[in-house]
């Protein structure tokens, strides 16, 4: 009798599941999901995703119910806990899902030489993005850098098909499932009040309401930023709740698909280039010089929310409030933090990892990088005026009022830059900085490199 093992890990689902497949080709088979202690006791995971991450494995766990089997859950360090659970139950075959991290690398790894030392086979697959990073190549063998040619390639490639859900799974004899987390087993911290509830069936519902609601409009409106028209599907497809093939296989002929294909394009551009340099994580592509600003109040202020400005400070209260931000709003703050107060990129970038239920190690560190223009923009010397970026997306200033609430009264003639007094009286914060001011002391130390 053969038994095989499919190890979840942010591939939480049972749609179009490469990996659990083929671990169903055996008669028994196991779901494993290790609560790696790694993880959880890091600074990575902050308690957004923590929270979204019980939802899901509940879920998941609900899903492999329904087909005669149970999530089977350990915790402790990985590779230590996946050896045990397939010496346990005497599997020889160990399927997972390909991931593109540095962290999921070390793991791989690890869990390699332990088939090799136990006896047992480790079989990767593909489940994270559309496209298999490595699969597509520039002329000299290299991962892209720049996403116009790789979108082209990308569109135009075969993609695999989607494979069918398994309907019977069959758990070995005296397996203990063990127990499903709960919050308060991995952290004390506070998630956010307004935080998405996870999972594969909540992910689907989301999806399919707003296929009706937003996909036709997507091109026209997902920068309007108060109108909230995106499909909020990012911390889906971080945990894998969705698979992004299975999306964009579906999605990409109707009406307003392309557009919204074409983000998932990004996603997979940025997991492609982390995937061959790992080090992108924490080090510049490019590099742009020593930033001249340190980690201190004005820092504070970027992340509370009081900067003076609006919009930076609307996007910083939505992702306490939320653990999610707009994506031009994401932009706009962080454009801010690097170029007004010239702070490297990597602070901000921890920040949002705490936060962000979505936070994602390569569509986090790669975009902070393409704003801090040490990544992949073409335009590297591009600044974000945010009261220009709030008037243009948000010019009757709903999403400012929303969440920046001493403007809540506000008209929208004065509400992306309200004089002085009108900030005094409503109790909201001065300039921390002057823009063009700032802007121009950050042009000033560039200026040696500006040719680059
Ligand atoms: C500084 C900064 C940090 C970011 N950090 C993250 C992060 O940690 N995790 C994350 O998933 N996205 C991140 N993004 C990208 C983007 O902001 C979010 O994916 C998007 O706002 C999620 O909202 P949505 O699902 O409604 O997007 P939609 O507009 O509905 O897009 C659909 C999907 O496409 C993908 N996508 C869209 N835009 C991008 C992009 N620029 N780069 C990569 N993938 C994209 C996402 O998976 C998204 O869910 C960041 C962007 C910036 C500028």
């Amino acid at each position: 009798m053969r038994i095989g093992v499919v190890v979840f890990t942010r591939d939480l689902r049972v749609r179009d599941h490469p990996a659990l497949v083929a671990a169903c080709e055996a008669d028994h088979v196991v779901p494993l999901f290790v609560i790696d202690d790694a993880l959880v006791a890091g600074s990575h995971a902050g308690a957004n995703r923590l929270q979204f991450l019980v939802d899901s494995l509940a879920d998941l766990d609900a899903s492999l119910r329904q087909r005669g089997a149970a999530l089977v859950v350990r915790r402790g360090t990985w590779i230590d806990e996946v050896a045990r659970v397939v010496a346990e139950c005497g599997a020889d075959v160990v399927h997972l899902s390909d991931d593109v991290s540095g962290f999921a690398r070390t793991r791989l790894d690890a869990l390699l030489a332990g088939g090799t030392r136990q006896g047992f086979a480790v079989v990767t697959h593909p489940g994270v993005t559309v496209v298999s990073p490595g699969t597509l190549l520039t002329g000299s063998g290299t991962a892209y850098q720049m996403f116009s040619p790789f979108y082209r390639r990308w569109i135009a490639a075969v993609w695999r098909d989607p494979v069918s859900t398994p309907e019977h799974l069959s758990l070995p004899d005296g397996i203990d499932p063990g127990r499903l987390p709960t919050l308060a087993m991995l952290t004390d911290v506070v998630p956010s009040p307004e935080l998405i509830v996870g999972g594969e069936n909540a992910a689907r519902a989301r999806l399919r309401a707003w296929t009706v609601d937003g996909l036709a409009g997507y091109a026209e409106d997902h920068d309007a930023i108060a109108a909230d028209a995106t499909s909020r599907c990012s911390p889906y497809l971080h945990f894998g709740c969705l698979s992004p093939l299975d999306i964009a296989t579906r999605l990409r002929d109707r009406i307003g698909g392309a557009a919204f294909v074409r983000q998932l394009c990004w996603r997979d551009f940025f997991h492609q280039l982390l995937a061959a340099r790992p080090e992108l994580a924490w080090q510049d592509l490019r590099a742009r010089g020593t930033p001249s600003g340190t980690v201190d109040d004005g820092f504070a202020a970027w992340c509370a929310g009081q900067t003076g400005y609006p919009l930076v400070d609307a996007g910083m209260r939505q992702l306490h409030i939320e653990g999610f931000m707009h994506n031009r709003v994401r932009m706009v703050v962080a454009s801010f933090l690097t170029k007004d107060l010239d702070v490297a990129w990597q602070h901000g970038a921890a920040h949002f990892m705490k936060v962000l239920v979505d936070g994602d190690i390569a569509n986090n560190q790669l975009n902070w990088q393409w704003v801090a223009g040490t990544g992949t923009d073409t335009n590297p010397h591009r600044v974000f005026n945010p009261t220009r970026q709030s008037e243009r997306f948000d010019p009757d200033g709903s999403y400012i009022r929303r969440y920046v609430t001493e403007l809540a009264d506000l008209d929208a003639a004065m509400i992306h830059d309200p004089p002085d007094g009108e900030r005094a009286r409503r109790g909201y914060v001065p300039k921390l900085v002057d823009h063009a001011e700032a802007v121009a002391d950050y042009r000033a130390r560039l200026a040696p490199n500006s040719a680059n």
